[in-house]
């Protein structure tokens, strides 16, 4: 059962008037009638990795004190398990066919633009006075996709060296010291703060102390029995550029560099032939399974501190206490789970994100721990609820989201939608991208319209391995109903988006091509 839902409560002003913050003082309780939103969103970070829900290894020690002093969502799923439509859902409350983007790919012919019913909340929150800033760190959210759409700051990570195509990210730290250069003695408020982070993302190359900090041990082994890693299938399944971002990611950018040297039609047929690389790679075994989880565990730790680095920098400027500090993540990562290696199906483990909000004293949120299933459009939709200004009104009426904690919050359950990508081959699944997930408190079902639907009993089944859909056929046409019902529910697109290529976004879809992201059909 859930805590008795809170109210929604409207926010009350303490203090009025716009200003810098800065002077180092936290003048706790007192808030702007308009707080500071500081959004976290972490690429490819599942929530079972983090201590605050439940793993055993001390992955997040900041992020568990955050959430002691916030609402914590245990069941909290995105909506893809691809990072721009599911960033463009967090950020327009609108699940990725009404917002348009179903897959990274989609931002090759030209990025998101707002249009009537389809704002983005920064553009919204600039208009309320806002002052919006973010800084991002890798490819598939950059400018080029449209996510750049309100903020006065982007900051996302690009190289003019088309041979650095290979460093297509950035760390952690080094966003954070643009972030805190940006605080610096404090930021006009109020203000709009998105920081990004990709470490978890592959290939997880953490740098020291983190890499070392995680080591094999008894309870590793009873994870990887426990999800049923078999490593001799995934050596079977993926090509080795695929399995070199995993497993030998020393060796990753020396495939890239191969593959750069190359011209591109050559390079792709090779990939479709399945023979590119020269460079010779060691089996994946159980060992490379245990090194890949510790590695993870790695990048997860160096988010937190970086996560803790910059809110030291909002209480140094004094900002921490105005501010609603929201941390949730795109997707999650299957790290060899259901014989897959990365993200952008929508099993469990790749749509199960952590969420959490730490809302100002002044708005009189309690801390607690939300057990309701929710999604990622859910973000906004109830963050902007508590908010008291006409713009906030217009996201709320956009939305397909909904205020979770409102006391007649009462969908629970999360509606999903499998990227396209560009493997074609998986067994049982179309290049067509249309495969549907609902997760509800008891059930996972997956909807194929050209295919069977399974159904999973989470209560007795969680890791989703033995599909019951025969023995409930009414839940499965339940939940089907449910499914066509969101899907019918578009959003207008309007025509004349799409133009001749910019610069930008040819090394956007350059960029694409390299990790793996450019789909072969366009949606
Ligand atoms: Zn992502």
């Amino acid at each position: 059962m859930s805590p008795a839902p809170c109210s929604r409560i409207l926010f009350v002003a303490l203090l009025l008037g716009l200003g810098a913050c800065g002077g180092g003082e936290e003048r706790s309780g007192e808030v702007h009638d308009k707080p500071n939103l500081v959004l976290f969103t972490i690429d490819t970070l599942r929530a079972d990795h983090l201590h605050c829900y439940g793993y055993r290894r001390e992955t997040s020690p900041t992020l568990d004190a955050l959430a002691e002093e916030g609402i914590l969502f245990e069941r909290a799923y995105s909506v893809a398990g691809t990072t721009l439509p599911a960033h463009l859902s967090i950020m327009t409350g609108l699940y990725p066919h009404q917002h348009g983007f179903t897959a990274n790919h989609g931002a090759m012919s030209g990025g998101f633009a707002p249009s009537e019913g389809r704002h983005a909340v920064a553009e919204l929150l600039r208009k309320a006075g806002y002052h919006t800033a973010a800084f991002v760190s890798g490819p598939t959210v950059a400018a080029a996709t449209g996510l750049d759409c309100g903020f006065d700051v982007y900051d996302d990570y690009t190289s003019d060296d088309p041979e650095s195509l290979a460093e297509t990210s950035r760390r952690s730290k080094d966003t954070t010291n643009k972030v805190l250069e940006w605080l610096g003695e404090g930021p006009p408020e109020p203000f709009f703060l998105w920081v990004h982070y990709w470490d978890p993302h592959e290939p997880n190359i953490p740098l020291e102390p983190f890499a070392s900090t995680f080591q094999s041990d008894e309870e590793l082994e009873r994870l990887i029995d426990e999800r049923r890693i078999r490593p001799e299938v995934l050596q079977e399944r993926f090509r080795p550029d695929e399995i070199a971002r995993l497993f030998a990611p020393e060796l990753a950018p020396e495939l890239r560099r191969q593959e750069l040297a190359e011209d591109r039609p050559k390079m792709q047929r090779r990939r479709e032939k399945n023979d590119v690389p020269e460079v010779q790679l060691p089996p994946i075994t159980r060992d490379s399974v245990r090194r890949l989880l510790n590695l993870y565990d790695g990048d997860v730790l160096a988010i937190d501190h970086a996560l803790g680095r910059v809110l030291r920098g909002l209480k140094k400027v004094g900002c921490y206490d105005r501010s609603v500090i929201t941390f949730v993540a795109d997707h999650g990562q299957a790290l060899g789970q259901h014989d897959w290696l990365e993200h952008g199906r929508i099993q469990g483990e790749e749509l199960h994100v952590p969420l959490v909000v730490r809302f100002p004293s002044g708005l009189n949120m309690p801390p607690a721990r939300y057990t309701d299933v929710v999604s990622v459009v859910d973000v906004f939709p109830t963050i902007l609820a508590r908010l008291d200004f006409p713009e906030a009104s217009t996201f709320r009426e956009q939305t397909s989201g909904e205020d979770v904690l409102s006391g007649g919050y009462l969908r629970n359950f999360a509606f999903s939608q499998r990227s396209v990508r560009e493997r074609d081959w998986e067994p049982g699944e179309g290049n067509d991208g249309l495969k549907f997930a609902l997760t509800t408190p008891r059930w996972k079902y997956y909807h194929r319209p050209e295919g069977t639907d399974e159904l999973y009993d989470l209560e007795k089944d969680p890791g989703e391995l033995e599909d019951v859909a025969a023995e409930h056929p009414e839940v499965v046409e339940n939940l089907r109903r449910h499914v066509n019902t969101i899907y019918a529910s578009r959003v207008h697109v309007p025509a004349g988006q799409v133009g001749p290529e910019t610069e930008e976004q040819r090394r956007y879809r350059e960029l694409l091509e390299i990790t793996g992201y450019a789909g072969r059909s366009d949606d």
